[in-house]
């Protein structure tokens, strides 16, 4: 019988990487899902790249022989981005991890793909420098600029689009190219950064990134403050960003989330009520204006007791317990899984989104706590599906009624987490047939054979 194309890529591939191109099983199986409700399904092997030469050869080998190619930073993005169709080959670019460059004069670093945020920072931290993008897992800088992440602090820094200057991408057929660069603005050419910024793997895998950075600021404070209602608590929000404070972050949880995470990361003095975290960051009298002028509004909204710290341990401890939401809500249902929603509608509407979500939730009758970036508008209901039949579908029904509401409210289905295989059915709504047709044109300009993590973001043209 003759090899399949994926074994004559394994066979062609081996004298060059030797035993990092692989079928072992339970190395397939850790590359078979991201995190979240996705179905996983195995890729036929997993290739770890070391450089852009060998990403390079491995995706010629696998155009040559029409493999498809998933690329695969730490897999914790959400929407089964990272599962693989039948016979395809997993890139997995996590030990591409040189920091290349750190220009501290420029304010700008060159990192290889497999870089996470949180090694970056920990370079960074001792030049008084920092990089804010911070989705909760532990990402991978080439894995936050396909999927443009954004966190906590983009309601101050922007996302990955705001934050990346430029990239080193392979192509399709094993092009190497450079787009961007170390300069702040250009204005030349179109902008390939910003294309493959957000694309998912569908157009180029990334393996060099010129990023934005940051001085850490010289005052940092955080505070917290409790409302009676929901509403008390994304007016406060709305207006504090209304009012032009340069807040670092504003993140909200509902009670339901409160209730989970003051168990789970041990958030001792709070009751289970609507929650703002906030962080005020700039020189000592920038943060005391700031403080004051927030102080007024929470008082005008009805918020009960607003407390706030330079403390650093205090601060770190309210930031790592908003980053554990995630664990602390799936630790309410055990046997139940998390499937994450992650509408966004401009700042005035709010309100109205997350008042009319909160009545979807109840009709549903699920579990599905409210947290999130409400500064940007954004916010994550998790919702908890019930492992028994019929669970599924009614936590689909609820996240269709989401992103339904963000849409008729002028918003997206997703601010952050992407679409991958999850939000496909919602492009067309949000998008337009019109808008499609062009994706699918630059999809089939750049990758003809259809290669590159092929049956995710773009829906199927039916017949
Ligand atoms: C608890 C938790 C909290 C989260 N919070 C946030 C949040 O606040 N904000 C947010 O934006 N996201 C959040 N996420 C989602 C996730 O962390 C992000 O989507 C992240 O950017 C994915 O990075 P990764 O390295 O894990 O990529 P992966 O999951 O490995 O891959 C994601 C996608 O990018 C592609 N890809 C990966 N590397 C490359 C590359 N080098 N070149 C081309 N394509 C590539 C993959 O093919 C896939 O389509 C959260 C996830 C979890 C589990």
């Amino acid at each position: 019988m003759a090899p399949s194309p994926l074994q004559q890529v394994i066979t062609e591939l081996t004298p060059l990487l030797g035993e990092r191109i692989t079928v072992n099983d339970a190395i397939r199986e850790q590359h078979a899902h991201g995190e979240g409700w996705m179905r996983a399904a195995m890729p036929g092997a997993v290739a770890f790249a070391a450089s852009t030469a060998e990403v390079s050869a491995i995706v010629a080998r696998c155009h040559a022989h029409r493999v498809p190619v998933v690329a695969f930073g730490a897999g914790t993005s959400v929407e089964g981005h990272v599962t693989p169709p039948p016979g395809a080959l997993s890139l997995d670019l996590s030990r591409m991890t040189d920091i290349i460059a750190v220009n501290a004069d420029d304010l700008d670093c060159r990192v290889e793909a497999g870089v996470t945020r949180q090694a970056l920072n920990a370079q960074l931290r001792d030049m008084g420098l920092f990089f804010p993008v911070d989705p909760g897992g532990e990402a991978t800088i080439g894995g936050m600029c396909a999927t443009r992440a954004s966190g906590t602090a983009a309601v101050r820094y922007g996302t990955m689009r705001e934050n990346v200057l430029g990239l080193r991408a392979v192509m399709a057929d094993g092009r190497v190219v450079d787009t961007g660069g170390r300069v702040r603005k250009s204005a030349t050419g179109y902008d390939l950064t910003g294309l493959l910024v957000g694309s998912e793997g569908t157009l180029g895998i990334i393996t060099e990134v010129q990023l934005r950075l940051h001085g850490i600021p010289e005052t940092l404070a955080a505070a917290v403050c409790q409302f009676p209602t929901l509403e008390a608590a994304v007016a406060t929000a709305v207006t504090i960003i209304q009012a032009g404070v340069p807040i670092g972050r504003l993140e909200l949880m509902d009670e339901v989330q409160m209730h989970a995470s003051i168990r789970y990361s041990r958030l001792e003095g709070y009751q289970d009520l609507p929650t703002l975290f906030l962080e005020f960051q700039g020189s000592p009298a920038s943060v005391r204006e700031q403080v004051a002028l927030v102080e007024e509004i929470v008082t005008d909204n009805a918020g009960l007791g607003f407390t706030w710290s330079e403390n650093s341990e205090e601060r770190t401890r309210l930031w790592k317990a908003r980053h554990a939401a995630y664990w602390a809500t799936l630790g309410l249902r055990p046997g139940h899984y998390g499937l994450a929603t992650d509408a966004i509608v401009p700042i005035s509407a709010l309100g109205e989104l997350m008042l009319g979500v909160r009545e979807d939730i109840r009709r549903s009758g699920l579990c599905a706590p409210m947290l999130g970036h409400v500064g940007d508008g954004n916010f994550h209901t998790l919702i908890l599906v019930p492992p028994e039949d019929g669970g599924y579908e009614r936590a689909l029904e609820l996240d269709r009624a989401i992103v339904r509401r963000a849409l008729a409210l002028g918003g997206s289905c997703s601010g952050e987490h992407g679409i991958g295989m999850g939000k496909i059915e919602f492009m067309e709504a949000e998008h337009g047939a019109p808008a499609l047709d062009v994706m699918r044109a630059i999809k089939h300009a750049l990758d003809p054979l259809g290669i590159l993590n092929p049956g995710k973001m773009l829906p199927p043209v039916l017949s």
